[in-house]
């Protein structure tokens, strides 16, 4: 029987996770003052009418390289030749860290390679890291990483102990937060290479980029989240080997945006922990 304490964090930890899908909202007045008829709406502010619309940036290679981001977008062969010899994940950090054949290692703080327990039975692999991850070097740090801490919490797993995080990127995209397909395709042998080493037993995509990359898949998260998908691993030459079960979820960041999603996430998630508990 848990003790106590433990009772209470699991406690907490599910109380917090329910708040988050939103549980107070639907029994809760709304803390929103709301508009009384007849409240005029906020003014829009009336825009100068010799002024000329303002076209949305767009970031196309050529910008980015006009804004000193590099000129070249990376060799995908060279990151391959750079970590096929790598033996251990102490190697791979060092290597990677070393590898300065991705644009956006220029413009990032630091190089963001993995937290949790690599002997974990799953690893979740995210897109790329953001402001927070960059400034701690660690994935999934920031206010995403936090809530789906507090979903692996929720059904009963430690994210210190019993998870182990990365990305696809080691990078933070500078700018445009969306990385491009050319600093995706460079750094996927960093990531094949990285879940290699792990070889985990499960597998999960934070969001649509990931599983996509790993996947080869050019279906989107909507269609690919919630179903079992076959991984296999890559060896140092590329060459696909034993397959494992991973699952593609929403990126938690989507899921800060439209907590309506959060049931489905959720579920998602009670799938993965499934497979891990049945084995
Ligand atoms: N989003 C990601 O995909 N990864 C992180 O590490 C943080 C936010």
């Amino acid at each position: 029987m848990p003790d106590f304490d433990t009772q209470s964090r699991a406690l907490k930890a599910l109380t917090l996770w329910w708040e988050d899908m939103g549980i107070e909202d639907d029994i809760l007045p709304s803390a929103k003052p709301k508009l009384r008829p007849g409240t005029p709406a906020k003014p829009t502010p009336a825009r100068d009418p010799l002024q000329k619309p303002q076209k949305p940036a767009i970031a196309t290679p050529q910008a980015a390289q006009a804004a000193g981001f590099g000129a070249s977008d990376g060799d995908p062969e060279e990151a391959r030749k750079a970590v096929a010899n790598v033996k251990t994940l102490d190697e791979l950090n060092a290597a990677i860290k070393a590898f300065d054949g991705c644009p956006l290692k220029r413009t990032a703080r630091n190089t963001v390679f993995a937290r949790g327990n690599p002997e974990a039975a799953i690893m979740i692999v995210g897109e790329a890291p953001g402001r927070d991850e960059d400034e701690q070097g660690k994935p999934f740090v920031g206010k995403s990483g936090q809530m789906l801490d507090r979903m692996i919490r929720a059904s009963g797993l430690n994210p210190e102990t019993d998870v182990y995080f990365s990305n696809v990127l080691n990078w933070r995209p500078a700018g445009v937060n969306t990385p491009s397909a050319e600093e995706i395709a460079v750094c996927l042998p960093l990531i094949e290479r990285h879940i290699a080493l792990v070889q985990p037993k499960i597998l999960v995509f934070a969001g649509g980029v990931s599983a996509q990359a790993l996947l080869r898949a050019t279906t989107g998260i909507m269609k690919l989240r919630g179903r079992w998908s076959e991984y296999r691993f890559k060896d140092a030459d590329g060459e696909v080997g034993e397959h494992i079960p991973a699952m593609p979820i929403f990126h938690p960041a989507h899921l800060l945006r439209r907590p309506q999603e959060k049931a489905r996430a959720w579920r998602d998630w009670l799938e993965v922990v499934k497979k891990v508990e049945g084995d």
